[in-house]
């Protein structure tokens, strides 16, 4: 009750109660929601002019930035699908979700990033200045584009298209309504309780969902104040917190792992803690060493959060005043419902680990133009199944990895997390990345390894590391050092590469034999 049934009415209380609050901050640019609401009304008519019409998918390459913002609110107060391309993906990747999605205009934040701005001149586009909206590359219209019906009802009507980043293969455009968005942010208002005095330090691209809606939907409804920040630069977060002008920062793992190397190369004791008062973390596993130093380098707890694309994203997340539980991603959101599943199907017992089904307003639409792959993961009673594999412990949720990453080495379950915790707990390790590879009917486990520059570490050290604290079963078969492990926008590590990777690997040594 009381909610805005479309995510473009969300600045709409802030505004009225608010109006000269700042809501988004840009560089020097400061918009109030007073602002914000007026340049949203002036962009949705610029869109209009555009020939954007409701049910079209309206596509916008860019960083985080002032017009990605309103035009994200105007296309969702007229009607039509936002997309949110990454301007950092590669043309093809661009071309692949344009194309997908059947966008009928592109615009290219030209201001901010200079991908977008080439990406901008790849695709023959217009740069022309839209008032407040500043420059933007304004690519050609498809006039084949076909729109989608109107839905009068946001729980059905699409707000967003959001291509998940594809770390299991390939991209899926995940269809999230203006119901779903809002009940993640209307929930976070009570789970993590941001008020207006807070700014939120918003590096998390809004082409990934924890931007989107954690980020920018969440902090607005709360009528908080959203630093935008396009490239995330550790130095320039540590000197924004020492100026006072941050109060939480929510990063995925990559995002705390380097401002720990910030610290590091700085040769800085702690990092300044100004009016940071609230760290979260979602959207990959956690490691437990990396949740540590981050707690010991600034003095605050890392709470972390359990969601995907498909769910808006929130599932499950440690609450700011609960008692300590080291790797838990922390109760189940209230208002949805959740149950964990065998492999035969049925329900687990207690405390055991099962794949994690959800079901709520949280979850999406479908997946957009891929019917049997929303029917493969949305079952007739409306069950998601995550893909994920986790268990309860009293309300507190664990993720033991995913269904799909499962190593089963002659018949016992191998979790890729437990062994990658042990790897990364040596002190020569930044990063591991652990993956099954088949052979003569069995799977084995493969590690790949990032080390630390100048680190003097041999394979042999790290498998007497891992055998001194893993049963047999688990421990690698094959340590493979990398200069970096490959990842995705977020920084989340693409772990079907490494897969195929660990595959060539044995292939190229049989053909050696
Ligand atoms: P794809 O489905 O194509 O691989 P993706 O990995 O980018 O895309 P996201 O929606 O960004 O999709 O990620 C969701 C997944 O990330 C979850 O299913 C889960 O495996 C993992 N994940 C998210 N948060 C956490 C967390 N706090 N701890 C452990 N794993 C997490």
């Amino acid at each position: 009750a009381g909610l805005p049934r479309r995510l473009g009415h969300i600045v709409d209380a802030p505004a009225r109660a608010q109006p000269d609050h700042p809501a988004l901050i840009a560089g020097d640019t400061v918009w109030t929601y007073g602002e914000l609401a007026a340049i949203t009304a002036e962009a949705a008519a610029a869109l209009r002019q555009l020939g954007v019409r409701p049910g079209d998918r309206l596509m916008v390459v860019s960083e985080n930035g002032l017009a990605l913002a309103a035009l994200v609110l105007a296309s969702s107060a007229l009607d039509a699908w936002v997309v949110v391309g990454n301007p950092r993906l590669s043309a093809r990747e661009i071309d692949l979700i344009r194309d997908h999605s059947g966008a009928r205009r592109v615009l290219y934040a030209v201001d901010v990033s200079e991908p977008a701005r080439q990406h901008a001149a790849r695709h023959g586009a217009a740069i022309t200045t839209l008032g407040r909206l500043g420059t933007l590359g304004i690519g050609p219209l498809n006039a084949a584009a076909v729109p989608e019906p109107v839905e009068a009802d946001g729980a059905r009507q699409a707000a967003a298209l959001l291509y998940t980043s594809g770390t299991t293969g390939n991209p899926k455009g995940v269809m999230l309504t203006h119901r779903n968005i809002l009940f993640n942010a209307a929930v976070t208002q009570v789970t993590r309780a941001p008020t207006p005095a807070d700014q939120i330090y918003g590096v998390l691209p809004m082409s990934h969902i924890v931007g989107f809606s954690i980020i920018l939907a969440s902090s607005l409804m709360a009528g908080s104040t959203v630093h935008l920040v396009p490239r995330y630069d550790p130095a320039a977060f540590v000197a924004a917190v020492a100026a006072g002008t941050v109060t939480m920062l929510f990063g995925v793992p990559a995002t705390y792992q380097r401002l720990l190397e910030h610290k590091s190369v700085a040769g800085l004791k702690a990092l300044p803690r100004g009016r940071l008062r609230m760290l979260f973390v979602a959207g990959a596993p956690l490691d437990p060493a990396l949740k540590r130093q981050v707690e010991a380098a600034l003095g605050l707890p890392l709470l972390n959060g359990y969601g995907i694309t498909e769910c808006a994203p929130g599932i499950s997340g440690v609450r700011p005043d609960a008692p300590r539980q080291d790797e838990s991603v922390g109760p189940i959101i209230p208002g949805i419902e959740v149950r964990l599943v065998g492999r035969d199907g049925s329900p687990v017992a207690p405390g055991a680990v099962g794949e994690l089904h959800v079901r709520g307003p949280n979850v999406m639409r479908g997946y957009y133009r891929a019917p049997e792959a929303t029917a493969a993961a949305i079952d007739a009673e409306g069950w998601f199944n995550t893909g994920d594999l986790a268990r309860l412990e009293g309300d507190a949720l664990f993720i033991a990895g995913r269904t799909k990453e499962l190593i089963i080495r002659s018949g016992f379950n191998v979790y890729p997390a437990e062994v990658e915790a042990v790897l990364n707990a040596h002190p020569g390790v930044v990063q591991s990345a652990v993956v099954g590879r088949a052979r003569d009917g069995n799977e084995e486990v493969v590690a790949f390894v990032q080390l630390l520059p100048g680190a003097c570490v041999t394979v042999s050290e790290l498998m007497a590391h891992a055998s001194g604290q893993l049963a047999a079963y688990k421990r690698p078969a094959e340590i493979i050092v990398l200069e970096a492990l490959p990842a995705g926008a977020t920084g989340k590590i693409l772990k079907h590469r490494l897969a195929e990777a660990a595959q060539e690997e044995a292939a190229r040594r049989g053909t050696r034999k």
